[in-house]
């Protein structure tokens, strides 16, 4: 069984995705984007992988292969959403000790996205897995609205799928089309009788 890390650091990270993260560790020019704190050099490398910004993968990738497991620690749980934080529960939400270098922090939002999430109740952990084969520095990306009842910070998303819902802002501001084009959601959010779509909920489309 997996244990629950005691340190900061113990966060597992797919090999692949390490190695893009390592050979920018140390570089000169630290710059934030989203208060996670990058490299240019990063920053170059992932402006030179569109789409842009979020977490490339280092090498290519079959569909469900491991990306992140994150432990659901208690020092990492907090009762409310923030920019960073992600839903793991009905009042749940996991939270990275380093911004620097928990990279699933960095995972951009995608209507279509090219990973998952599932939640091991058993282990106490959540593991984020590519939901389609990686092609080499390809985003990691991740549709917000099946783990999150609210965010924290909602936006206007410009991912260009066909399927885009335009403004994010949680699972609960979906309309019944827009949950049932996603196969995948978040438990604790099908079980919730207050996650119930309201007959406006698709007037923002
Ligand atoms: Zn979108």
């Amino acid at each position: 069984m997996f244990a629950l890390p005691v340190s900061r650091t113990a966060v597992w990270a797919h090999p692949a995705l390490r190695v893009v993260m390592n050979a920018f560790n140390g570089a000169e020019g630290v710059t934030r984007t989203r208060g996670v704190a990058v490299t240019t050099e990063w920053q170059k490398f992932v402006a030179e992988h569109p789409p842009r910004n979020g977490v490339p993968a280092g090498q290519g990738l079959p569909a469900g292969e491991l990306l992140f497991r994150i432990p659901l620690a208690p020092e990492r749980m907090t009762a409310s959403a923030s920019t960073f934080s992600l839903q793991v529960g009905p009042e749940g939400h996991v939270n990275a000790l380093d911004l620097e270098n928990e990279m699933w922090v960095c995972m951009n939002h995608a209507c279509t996205p090219t990973a998952s999430a599932t939640i091991a109740v058993v282990d106490d952990v959540v593991d984020v897995s590519a939901a389609v084969d990686l092609a080499p520095g390809a985003a990691v990306t991740f549709d917000y609205n099946t783990t999150e009842a609210f965010l924290a910070d909602p936006f206007t998303c410009s991912c260009g799928a066909p399927s885009c819902v335009g403004s994010v802002a949680g699972y609960t501001t979906l309309s019944v089309d827009q949950r049932r084009a996603r196969p995948v959601v978040a438990p604790y959010l099908l079980a919730s009788s207050s996650s119930s779509p309201s007959s406006t909920s698709s007037t923002s489309l």
